[in-house]
C-alpha cells in the first residue's frame, strides 16, 4: 500500500511487532444476548481462523471485553444509552463459548467505571491492573489487526485511539460486525482517513505464508 510499507506485520518474522485485538465477543452482544449485534456470531469462525493464524505466527492475541458493574451511567437506568448488558461475571459478559481464546490471551476488562462508557479497548486492563498501552509498549507491538462487536462502537472507538496513539490499524472487514449500516461505513471511512487498512482472512494469510 504506497506510503505505508507492507500492511500485513506479521510477515517476514515481523510477528514480535503484530498482535490481535478480538474486542467484546460476548454473549451479550451476540444473538441471544441482553444487547445482540445482528449476525454477531458470525464472527467468531473467522475469529477462530485469525486466531490460528496469529498463533503459528507466535503473534500475541488480546480479548477485550465489556465488565460493567450493575450501577452505571452507561445504563439508561442512570442516563446512559443502553439497557443493562455485561455486568462483571454473569453469563451475558463470558465471552462466546464458540470463540476459541487460547490460554495465553490477554483479557483487557474495560467499562469498569460506573461514571464511563469504556468503549475503547485502551481504558482497559489486564489482570495485572495494567493499561491495554502500557502491555502492548512493553512488548514492542506497533500493529493491531482489529476484529469483533460493534464495528460501529468498541470497535470504532478502539481502532481510532490506536491510530490516534500512532499504531497501525488493520481493521478485520471480514471478521467484525455492526449495529448500524450507514454508521458501519462511516467507521470505515474514519479508520481510513486516519491510515488505518481493512483487510480479510484471505489476505492476511497468503501474505503470511499462505496458511489457512
Ligand atoms: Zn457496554
Amino acid at each position: 500500500m504506497p506510503g505505508i510499507g507492507d500492511p500485513y506485520g506479521i510477515l517476514k518474522g515481523r510477528s514480535m511487532s503484530s498482535a490481535l485485538l478480538i474486542v467484546d465477543v460476548q454473549n451479550d452482544f451476540c444473538p441471544g444476548g441482553a444487547l445482540p449485534v445482528p449476525e454477531g456470531d458470525r464472527v467468531i469462525p473467522v475469529l477462530n481462523r485469525y486466531i490460528e493464524l496469529f498463533r503459528s505466527q507466535r503473534a500475541p492475541i488480546f480479548a477485550s471485553r465489556d465488565w460493567h458493574p450493575s450501577q452505571t451511567s452507561h445504563f439508561k437506568q442512570k442516563g446512559g444509552d443502553w439497557p443493562p448488558h455485561c455486568v462483571a461475571k454473569t453469563a451475558g459478559a463470558q465471552f462466546h463459548p464458540e470463540l476459541a481464546l487460547p490460554e495465553e490471551t490477554i483479557v483487557l476488562s474495560k467499562g469498569t467505571d460506573p461514571g464511563s462508557d469504556g468503549y475503547t479497548a485502551f481504558q482497559g486492563h489486564d489482570s495485572r491492573g495494567r493499561t491495554f498501552e502500557e502491555v502492548l509498549r512493553s512488548r514492542g507491538i506497533n500493529i493491531l489487526y482489529i476484529g469483533g462487536l460493534a464495528t460501529d462502537y468498541c470497535v470504532k472507538f478502539t481502532g481510532l485511539d490506536a491510530l490516534k496513539k500512532g499504531f497501525r490499524v488493520i481493521l478485520l472487514e471480514d471478521a467484525t460486525r455492526g449495529i448500524d449500516e450507514d454508521a458501519v461505513k462511516e467507521t470505515i471511512r474514519l479508520i481510513q482517513e486516519k491510515n488505518g487498512q481493512l483487510a480479510s482472512f484471505e489476505e492476511v494469510s497468503r501474505k503470511a505464508g499462505g496458511r489457512s
